[in-house]
């Protein structure tokens, strides 16, 4: 018999997990798993979620969509990180306003150049500028790639920015196409057994399914592994107090306008507004805490940003609870997606951790055996993922010097901060981070990430004590020509975002 899969809700978890386990399960070979997924014709998608992170090209690969076809069908382009305004000072307070956090890493053919930047040898040239050509191409809107360059691959590294409902719709598509049963119906009633595992799901429309593996993917509802299992969900609303946010889509003034390469994320009173550049329109939107801001304050707010563009244009609201569950596979079922963990928009980790999720259901499959071991690992890695991206996204906000609000007054208190990051914070006092300070089993950000953010703010690792043992002073100089010489290249020789966009429109 082969092992049966049920996937419950058509989100993005939903879809993209189907797709992923169709391809990676066999679904289409004889012997390889049978794969179902059910969503509810009356409960509709979240529907946002326009940012990415790079892993996103390899999933999209593997589950079987070409790059022109998702620029094509979701209003796709281009991104090479996000640019961060206004985080370190209030506006006008700060002789730098902005940082970018590039995917690339910086250069490494040569020394290691943070070290000597951090002693001055880039001059007064910020870390981002300095270390990699990336910081130039975002500036002028240049797109990652030549259109020669095959599906996926660039010299710069990339993911996209597109339209979320748009992309569950390509997702569908796909996963049909890689062998996954659709059936539209709502499911009413999860079934335990004796052992307390699923042992059926009832749908609405009459009858029920039973499967070896359930996927939760049905959102914040978490409707298999919350209320079914009760497995609890862990705010952590005492270290993000973002727990809203409103959305509102913004028409270009002329339809040839530049698109933004990075997601602009740009910090107000109470949070801070995302600006997500599509191929017709951008997409805004204010993630802010509710407990220093209030829904009407923060659209005004929003629509003051985005300007004409979006008068006319209805705002979408949305309000999560931050955190995640500790146990995300219990018995023989398997949360993926937002009934998992969802901390808020910030550096897009929502979609990454439903890739990271089926990734690792595909690896640790219960092919034989029991599901015990599977489930261990999982949710042990799982749970590391989460705690580290916590710390990651926190920096962002406890590093800064503003003190014009609450929101970021409250932000710096010692007791908002994680034990675990005030430990690496310790640890980057006197050395910078490196790949000690990561592990890639568990890490979704690299060290460059941290870098970043960290040098972003504006954090100073003094090294003076070791300032004998930096010797290759020359080569690091060479280094950095090099890094501005490869920018003026990416500026003048890479197309516009837009314009590679629309060579993908037109690619067949
Ligand atoms: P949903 O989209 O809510 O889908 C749930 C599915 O379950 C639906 O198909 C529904 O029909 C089905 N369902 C529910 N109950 C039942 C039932 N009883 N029977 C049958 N079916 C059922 N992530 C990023 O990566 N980048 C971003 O930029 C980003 N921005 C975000 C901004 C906001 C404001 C928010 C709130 C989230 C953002 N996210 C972002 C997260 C991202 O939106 C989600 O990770 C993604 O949409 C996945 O959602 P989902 O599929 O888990 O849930």
């Amino acid at each position: 018999m082969p092992k049966r899969v049920l996937i419950v809700g058509g989100g993005t978890a939903g879809w993209l997990t189907a797709g992923y386990l169709a391809r990676m399960l066999g679904a289409d070979r004889p012997g390889g798993a049978a794969i179902t997924l059910v969503e509810s014709r009356d409960i509709g998608i979240l529907g946002v979620g326009e940012g990415t992170f790079p892993t996103i090209r390899r999933t999209l690969a593997r589950i079987g969509i070409g790059e022109a076809d998702l620029v094509r069908r979701c209003g796709a382009t281009f991104k090479q990180g996000a640019r961060f305004v206004h985080w370190r000072h209030a506006p006008g307070q700060g002789a730098r306003d902005h940082y970018l956090h590039a995917f690339q890493q910086a250069e490494t053919n040569g020394p290691e150049l943070l070290p000597y930047w951090l002693m001055g040898m880039a001059g007064d040239m910020p870390w981002d500028e300095a270390s990699t050509p990336q910081k130039r191409a975002v500036d002028t809107h240049r797109a990652p790639k030549l259109p020669s360059h095959p599906d996926y691959v660039g010299p710069l590294n990339y993911a996209f920015h597109f339209d979320a409902a748009a992309l569950a719709d390509l997702l569908r598509d796909q996963g049909i196409a890689n062998g996954v049963t659709h059936i539209v119906d709502t499911v009413r009633e999860v079934r335990l057994g004796e052992d307390g595992a699923i042992s059926a799901v009832v749908l609405a429309g009459g009858g029920a399914i039973d499967a070896d593996l359930y996927i939760d993917c049905t959102g914040f509802r978490a409707e298999l592994i919350g209320r079914a299992l009760g497995r609890p969900w862990k705010p952590v609303g005492d270290t993000l107090f973002c727990d809203s946010a409103i959305a509102i889509p913004v028409s270009y003034p002329r339809p040839d306008d530049p698109i933004a390469s990075c997601t602009i994320s740009t910090a107000q009173s109470a949070g801070w507004i995302w600006d997500i550049g599509l191929d017709a329109r951008r997409g805004t939107g204010y993630v802010y805490s509710s407990g220093h801001i209030g829904a009407e304050e923060a659209e005004r707010a929003l629509r003051a940003y985005a300007g004409p563009g979006a008068a006319g244009a209805e705002a979408r609201r949305f309000r999560f609870t931050a955190g995640y569950r500790e146990v995300s596979w219990h018995k023989n079922c398997v949360a993926v997606g937002l009934s998992s963990g969802f901390f808020e928009p910030l550096e897009a980790t929502g979609i990454v951790f439903s890739e990271v999720a089926a990734g690792l259901i595909a690896n640790l499959f219960p092919w034989a055996g029991d599901f015990e071991t599977s489930a261990r690992q999982f949710n042990r890695n799982m749970r590391r993922r989460y705690e580290r991206t916590l710390d990651f996204l926190k920096m962002h906000y406890c590093l800064t010097s503003r003190t014009d609000s609450a929101f970021w007054r409250d932000n710096v208190a010692p007791a908002s901060v994680p034990d675990s990051l005030k430990e690496l914070l310790d640890r980057w006092r006197f050395r910078p981070p490196n790949e000690l300070d990561v592990d890639a089993n568990v890490d979704i950000f690299p060290e460059a990430s941290w870098q970043y953010v960290l040098y972003g703010m504006g954090w100073h690792t003094d090294l003076s004590a070791k300032r004998a043992v930096f010797r290759y002073q020359d080569e690091a100089r060479q280094a950095f020509a090099r890094v501005r010489a490869q920018a003026a290249h990416a500026e003048s020789n890479l197309p516009s975002n837009r314009e590679l966009v629309r060579f993908a429109q037109r690619a067949r």
